[in-house]
Order: structure tokens, then sequence, then C-alpha cells
């Protein structure tokens, strides 16, 4: 006998899918809660457009920024738990190296930022990954440790610039490293770990971490002792310099696009040579007093910056030949 096709099963719209969504997650926060009680600020249908610099993204599901001693197991738990729910987790630093697409982030945002500390051995100094980088740089220079004045005025936390291998003043992370603290979540139970920094394995914002399941726990970073006046004097000078550079003039994320030695000369200088300097689309504009900034004026939308990121490439390309990388990470639902 021929059997009957079976009905449809009925698929959930998307309103059920976000319903189930959201409960699933407020279960496991529930129970990591229990296992790990930590204060934490929950926030669902969190805009991203607060938590990052350049002041755009759409709502991630939820946020939550888990604070004191037990955020390292906590996070581990909660980050395990979701995996198992198929729930993505996104790790979030200060912020400073993203634009987040107008629809958001599906699933959980794991604030780190108020994850800070520091702690001094000697010659070296250890910070969690949530604290900003000139939190960092006053703690070590009130220490009398000179190595992180690079650092200073730039926005983020130690997590996120070892992440990225941040770097100015002719000097990046890699330089000062000793190790990083994480947890890596590739096997079935997460492992808490700690990495050897080994400068070959990081290049140009390029740290070994990217593209692995991990998360960042805490850095400590081989420091030398110098007099706290020439630290300040450095500190001071290159906040000062940022300040002269328009870097805060409006909502960023820094350098747009990476520089190249085979362009023979910086991306900001070719930008403005080919006249882009001002040039807008939506709120988003080629910063007139910077031809590698990216700003947005008040009103920018994650894709108006898309849009001008890809359209300024598109003009490189056709009048030198060179293909611009965006050293900004695009992030969330497409
Ligand atoms: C005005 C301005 C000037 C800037 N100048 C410079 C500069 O001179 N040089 C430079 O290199 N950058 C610069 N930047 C970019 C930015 O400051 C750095 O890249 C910084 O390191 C980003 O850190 P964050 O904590 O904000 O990272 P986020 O933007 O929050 O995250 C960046 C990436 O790191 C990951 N991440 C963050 N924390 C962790 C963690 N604990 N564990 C695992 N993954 C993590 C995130 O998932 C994401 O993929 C500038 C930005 C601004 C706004």
């Amino acid at each position: 006998m021929k059997a009957l096709p079976e009905k449809p099963a009925v698929q959930p719209n998307g309103l059920e899918l976000k319903f189930n969504m959201r409960s699933n997650i407020v279960k496991i926060i529930n129970q990591c809660m229990e296992l790990f009680p930590c204060e934490a600020e929950i926030c669902y249908d969190d805009f991203m457009s607060e938590h990052t610099t350049f002041n755009v993204g759409g709502p991630a599901d939820c946020r939550i920024c888990p604070q004191g001693e037990n955020f390292p197991s906590f996070s581990s738990s909660l980050i395990r738990m979701a995996r198992n729910e198929g729930i993505p987790v996104f790790i979030l630093g200060g912020g400073a190296n993203i634009v987040v697409s107008d629809k958001g982030i599906r699933g959980i945002v794991l604030d780190t930022c108020a994850w800070k500390g520091a702690a001094v051995n000697d010659n070296t100094v250890s910070f969690h990954s949530g604290t900003s980088m000139d939190e960092a740089v006053e703690f070590a220079a009130n220490q009398g440790l000179g190595g992180l004045e690079f650092l200073a005025g730039m926005p983020g936390s130690i997590g996120g610039a070892v992440y990225m291998n941040a770097r100015c003043y002719g000097s990046e992370i890699a330089d000062v490293l000793a190790w990083t603290q994480i947890i890596d979540f590739s096997a079935v139970e997460p492992q808490e770990k700690r990495v050897t920094a080994d400068k070959t394995s990081f290049g140009y914002k390029h740290s070994p971490f990217q593209g692995k399941d991990n998360l960042i726990i805490s850095a400590t970073f081989s420091l030398k002792a110098v007099d706290l006046n020439e630290i300040k004097s450095t500190i001071e000078k290159n906040r000062r310099d940022r300040q002269e550079k328009g870097h805060y003039r409006f909502p960023c994320a820094g350098s747009a696009f990476k520089n190249n030695h085979e362009f023979g000369k910086p991306t900001g200088q070719i930008i403005d040579e080919l006249g882009l300097k001002g040039f807008q689309i939506g709120g988003a504009q080629i910063a007139p007093f910077h031809g590698n900034i990216v700003i947005n004026t008040g009103s920018a939308a994650s894709a108006d910056i898309r849009a001008l990121m890809d359209e300024v490439s598109a003009k490189v390309k056709t009048a030198t030949g060179f293909t611009l990388e965006p050293e900004i990470l695009f992030v969330g639902q497409e």
C-alpha cells in the first residue's frame, strides 16, 4: 500500500524562534548563576550602538556583563552551555575595532568590560582582559614599569588589544606580551591554558587567537624599570598626538584600512591623494582631517560605513591597482 505523505512539520516563525532563543538564554544564564554566582548586568534586545566606539549596531539578543572573581568559571560554563544549545556567543571588549551590523547580533554578547584587575610581579604585570588600555598604561607607569606607553589613549580593552595585536608608534602588543591565559573551547570540555607568547605567530593586526574558539582571560607583559617622569611624558605625548590628529572628534574605530608596505605610502595618503577626504555615504564619511579614518557624522547606519568602505576600496583599486584590506571587523547578522 502506498504510504500517505507525511504532514509537513509546522515551522516556527521568526517570533517563535526569537522566543525560544530568549527562553534558552534565560535558562542557561540561571543555571550558570547557580553554579558560579556573580553580579552581572543582563540586557535583552540591547542596542550595540551603545557599546561600540562607532555608535552603530542593532540589538544583541542578550548582552551579559559578568563581574567579580567568578568571571572565568561563569563565562566558561555560559559559553559551553550556549554552544550545546546552538546559541552563538560573541565576545565583546571595548567595542573599539568593530562595526556591528544594523540587524545586530544573534545569541549572547559576553561583555568583558567589568572583568578588570591588575597584579605586578617584579617586572611582569598581568591584567584581566576587560581592563581598559588606559588603565593598564597608568597601572604599569605607577609601578615605574615602561613598555606599554604606546597604548596610551587607544580605546579598548587588554583582551581586544591582544586579540588584535594592537599597534602604534612603532610598537605592538607582541613586543611586550609574555603570556596569555585563555579558555579554549575547541575540545568537548573547555580547558584553561597559558599560552606563552611567540612573536612569530603574531603579525600586522594579527594574533594567534583570531579564528579560534578562545576567551582571553588575562594577559601578562614583560616590562622594564624606567624613570617615572620619562614614562609619564611619553604617555602625555602620545595622548596629545591622538587628540591633535582628531581621533576623538567623532565616533569611529580608528584606522579603517590596513597599511601595506607594498603600497609605498600609508593608506590614508592614497585615499587623500584621490581627493576622497570628506567623501560621504549616508552618515558615514572619510574624515576631512584623516584619509584612513571613517567617522560617524551622527546618523550613520552600519550599512553606510560598509558602503563607504566598499566604494573607497573600489576607487583605490581602479586608480592604483591596490586592494585595500579593512582593519575594522564587521560583525553581526548580515
Ligand atoms: C579613536 C581610535 C583610535 C584607534 N587607534 C588604534 C591604533 O593606533 N592602533 C590599533 O591597533 N588600533 C587602534 N584602534 C582600534 C582599537 O582601539 C584596537 O584594535 C583595540 O585593540 C580593540 O580592542 P577592543 O577591546 O575594543 O576590542 P573589540 O572591538 O571589542 O573586539 C575586537 C575583536 O577582539 C575580540 N575580543 C575582544 N576581547 C576578547 C577576549 N577577552 N577574548 C577573546 N576575544 C576577544 C572580539 O571578539 C573581536 O573579534 C583605535 C580605535 C579608535 C576608536
